[in-house]
């Protein structure tokens, strides 16, 4: 009976314990299913008023916010030649843009060119000779082959000083055949500069200048160095007391000695040789239809 009495008081036990034990875990299961459907309902309340896309959109955006707010992370303002304002198609083509009284550029393009620039008397010692001119600028790359080409001419013709008689210019000047006015100047480009020697004095003499050795030397010589005589006498056109007509054959409009403008050596090689013009030099015009860059010389459009 002691027995039985004791078993009868063990069995209440073992079930009070199992009792509290699966009370335990239902209550468990019924907090994890309250907090599941406390989940799903606020992110039901949040879809009413987002698609999964737009979280995503935003989520993006925060994190772009993110990064501009960080001043470490902001990267340096780069302007590639392709997106300088100015209307002009060959912009893009760097140091083959083309400009002229049809491919013409505007003050927005001056002006931030004139800022990518390095000064190249500052640089190499190359000064201006016109003081009126300002500080030589030029672009950085066409800047180390002319200190290269000035270099090789003055160590030819000892007692000889090439200066420059203008390189970028923000304004043109409006004075018939030998000038450009604003916009149509290559002078905008960097790529450019008027160069004299020192010992035939500072007068820019188209007829003039060739008699002399520097003209000579440049001549045969600048395409080495990536420069090309940019306004030769056969590309000039009409007489030069007749105005300026460009026409899809190539004329440059502009017979000037002193003009010098670099293109890279592999297509001043090119032009220098007339590679696209019967072995005979070539006009920067002529050279870039030639190799389909431009879709037509008096419409100023591209190929594009
Ligand atoms: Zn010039």
């Amino acid at each position: 009976m002691k027995n039985r009495r004791l078993g009868r008081r063990r069995l209440p036990w073992k079930i009070v314990i199992c009792l509290m034990v699966m009370v335990a875990i239902a209550t468990i299961i019924v907090v994890i299913l309250l907090m599941r459907k406390d989940n799903s309902s606020q992110n039901q309340a949040e879809s009413q008023y987002s698609t999964p896309t737009d979280v995503e959109t935003h989520e993006s955006d925060n994190v772009e916010e993110v990064k501009s707010d960080s001043p470490e992370e902001q990267p340096t303002p780069t302007i590639p030649p392709a997106s300088i304002p100015g209307g002009n198609c060959t912009t893009g083509l760097g140091k083959l843009m083309l400009i002229n009284a049809n491919y013409t550029v505007n003050s927005d393009f001056i002006s931030v060119r004139k800022s990518q620039l390095v000064d190249i008397s500052a640089l190499y010692g190359i000064t201006e000779a016109n003081a009126w001119n300002g500080t030589p600028l030029v672009d950085e790359e066409a800047a180390q082959h002319l200190n290269d080409m000035v270099k090789a001419y003055e160590a030819a013709y000892p007692g000889h000083t090439l200066q420059t008689m203008s390189c970028f210019r923000s304004i043109g000047t409006s004075c018939g055949r030998l000038c450009a006015p604003t916009g149509t100047s290559e002078h905008h480009s960097g790529y450019t500069c008027d160069l004299i020697d020192t010992a035939y004095g500072n007068t820019l003499d188209t007829d003039y200048y060739p008699e002399h050795i520097d003209w000579q030397w440049l001549k045969a010589n600048s395409y080495k160095y990536g420069f090309i005589d940019r306004y030769p006498v056969e590309w000039a056109g009409s007489s030069m007391m007749q105005p300026i007509n460009l026409t899809e054959d190539g004329t440059t409009g502009y017979y000037e000695t002193w003009h010098y403008r670099y293109v890279g050596i592999p297509e001043a090689t090119e032009i220098a040789t007339g590679k696209y013009n019967n072995g005979a030099y070539d006009s920067l015009e002529h050279y870039l239809k030639m190799r389909g860059f431009l879709n037509s010389l008096t419409a100023g459009t591209c190929n594009q």
